[in-house]
């Protein structure tokens, strides 16, 4: 088997797409709530075109491939993408993270695709702060979303919270309940304010306080049967059937296991989130490349893997929103 690994001896095996830089809310922590006009269209790469950079990428050890945005649904068509996707020889996973608008009438769909598992972006249980924080007032359709995930078998869902000082950390209870009362499975998301977002969204909240506050509800005892390729530590209530969830960028992060890379929509091939270097598979695409000298652009991205982000220092990307790069 062929293994993909960087400079820092990190197995590289799993690969986040972005699909579009489209999307249908206007998070505060994504674009700072301004409306980005999206790229157009042609912009982004075919199924195609995606299909063949998995294909390649495969052969190179890479096996879990996640579908991003800006908001993947909105892409016509995905499921095409699943399925082309599905039939690819060493790609053992596809999942997908989304903010659920559209997930309530494709969940079927994109489960008899082929699709494994999904993440759900939802940062508050309240309707007047889901239009703060997304400008839209669609809260029950990605209520709605989850459970038809749920009912299409795409399991575990998972659900991401952005927590925000003053803005939703005062829900943080709320959602740790949920795991005990609906068995959801939480993970709270430490802010990461990088590019023109830094000033104006709110304060990052610590896992470490986010741990503390929860305790209310009882002890939390550590969890490993959750498994996915995330960065994410994992504990539950004792007997509850939800899990909690922490990704902690900021405070605790975790890139001495990073194992992954990202593809733009626009066909670049990013190392790091956080980082601004990128390696252009499009152009190289159109004009008809290889395959040994894809693999070969495949391996220098990998080789411009940093060791790790200098976010807390303040040292962040500045070329692309969170939107642009798929999170
Ligand atoms: S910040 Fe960069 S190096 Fe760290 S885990 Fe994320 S992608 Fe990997």
């Amino acid at each position: 088997m062929t293994v993909l690994c960087d400079s820092w001896q990190r197995v590289i095996n799993y690969l986040r797409i972005s699909v579009t830089d489209h999307c249908n809310l206007n998070c505060l922590y994504c674009t700072g709530g301004v409306s980005i006009p999206p790229a157009p269209r042609s912009y982004a790469l075919t199924y195609e075109e995606i299909s063949r950079v998995v294909e390649v990428a495969a052969g190179l050890g890479i096996t879990t491939v996640r579908l991003t945005g800006g908001e993947p649904l909105l892409r016509p068509d995905l499921s095409r993408l699943i399925g082309m996707l599905g039939h690819i020889d060493g790609i053992k996973e596809i999942a997908l993270t989304t903010n659920g608008i559209l997930l309530g009438a494709l969940a079927e769909e994109l489960k008899t695709a082929g699709l494994k598992r999904v993440n759900v972006s939802l940062d508050t249980l309240q309707p007047e702060k889901f239009e703060k924080i997304t400008g839209s007032k669609r809260l029950s359709d990605v209520i709605g979303g989850i459970e038809a995930a749920r009912q299409a078998g795409l399991n575990p869902v998972k659900i991401n919270m952005v927590v925000l000082r003053g803005i939703n950390d005062n829900e943080i209870v709320d959602f740790a309940r949920k795991t005990i009362s609906d068995g959801w499975h939480i993970r709270y998301i430490e802010f990461m304010p990088f590019g023109a977002l830094k000033s104006e969204v709110g304060e990052m909240v610590s896992a470490e306080e986010i741990r503390e506050r929860i305790k209310i509800l009882g002890n939390l005892e550590p969890y490993t049967g959750e498994g996915g390729n995330g960065p994410a530590r994992y504990y539950r209530f004792a007997g509850a059937k939800g899990t909690i969830g922490f990704i902690s960028p900021m405070t605790e992060h975790f890139c001495h296991s990073c194992n992954r890379l990202r593809l733009t929509s626009d066909g670049h091939l990013r190392p790091c989130l956080l980082d601004d270097d990128e390696v252009d598979l499009k152009t190289a695409l159109r004009a008809g490349v290889g395959t040994e000298d894809l693999k070969e652009l495949i391996r220098r991205a990998v080789s411009l893997k940093q060791e790790q982000h200098h976010l807390a220092e303040g040292v962040g990307p500045s070329k692309r929103s969170m939107r642009g790069i798929g999170g």
